[in-house]
């Protein structure tokens, strides 16, 4: 059996670029790491945030859609992504979401508090306190290293249809079955960080693709050659994958799991650095080598954004 250390990147729809910035570096303070177009929709911006440098398991990539059709986050969909910030953190962040008049509950699951909200597009976002994963040495206004999120504590999964989506990540993917609770069962990957995830066992609406959903979430290879290995064994399978894709930043392959939800196979190399130095990282529009001659023509028909130190 293959295994995959986790979590590599969560990609989801959201409407304006503007409010995405404002919600995950200036409301969460996380690092925007990478500023780029959508390689299959060069007119709209794809913009990555995560770590000071985007580790994998702490990457998540947005597609705004400004003005784009609503979606519904239901079966079929990543439901809930989950945020891990330091041990004794989590007043702090309770306080930033009263700051910002963020709508919270507090949610125990698994024997931990889980403070739950949405994005300004409607994702369901959560921050659980974790022991697990090193410190994330980015600072943003108050947040400083001690407070700040470190990546995905996980993720939740709404399957379509849980027990395969279950056996999936247990038998072919290499997660450990940790406990069954209330709706949910726990899994947990060996990596120290996106490692633990809940699938919801108990049926829901259906989800339906548009702004404020996940539209998939990727899992780490090792390099290219893991990659292939996981291509080749995922068709074994029975499962259609795509031929891998270059992302710049990494590699890609897509299949999707028989509770519906698109999954992929990320290569952890060669990371966010490629294109810029790590003190510039996300400074400037990055476009791959077939759209450069665009360049004009697309700084200026994409809406431009700035980090702004309040909002
Ligand atoms: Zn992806």
């Amino acid at each position: 059996m293959k295994k995959t250390a986790g979590i590599h990147h969560i990609s989801a729809i959201v409407g304006h670029p503007q409010e995405n910035v404002d919600f995950y570096a200036s409301v969460l303070g996380l690092r925007l790491i990478k500023k780029t177009i959508n390689f299959d929709d060069p007119e709209t911006y794809h913009l990555y945030f995560g770590d000071d440098m985007g580790n994998p398991g702490t990457i998540i990539t947005f597609f705004p859609w400004a003005g784009g059709q609503k979606g519904r986050i239901g079966d079929g969909q990543v439901g809930v992504t989950s945020y891990a910030v330091p041990k004794g953190s989590l007043g702090f962040w309770e306080n930033r979401l009263k700051k910002y008049e963020i709508v919270y509950t507090k949610e125990s699951r698994f024997g931990e508090t889980y403070l739950q909200f949405d994005d300004a597009h409607g994702l369901h976002l959560e921050l659980v306190e974790r022991e697990e994963g090193k410190q994330n040495p980015w600072t943003f206004s108050d947040i400083t290293p001690e407070l700040a999120i470190k990546g995905f504590a996980g993720a939740v999964l709404y399957s379509s249809k849980p027990e395969e989506t279950t056996q999936l990540l247990e038998e072919k993917m290499g997660l450990e079955k940790v406990a069954t609770e209330g709706d949910f069962t726990r899994f947990r990957s060996y990596g120290e960080i996106g490692n633990i995830i809940d699938v919801k066992i108990t049926p829901g609406i259906r989800g339906l693709m548009g702004v404020g959903t996940v539209h998939h979430i990727a899992w780490r290879a090792k390099d290219d050659a893991d990659q292939l290995e996981w291509q080749s064994y995922l068709r074994e399978n029975n499962y259609g994958v795509t031929p891998v894709k270059d992302r710049n930043y990494f590699n890609a392959i897509y299949f999707r799991e028989h509770g519906e939800i698109l999954f992929e196979i990320a290569t952890d190399p060669p990371g966010f650095s490629i294109d810029e130095p790590y003190e510039k990282l996300g400074q400037e529009l990055k476009l791959p080598k077939q759209y450069e001659k665009f360049r004009t023509y697309l700084e200026n028909s994409l809406f431009p954004i700035e980090i702004k130190p309040n909002v």
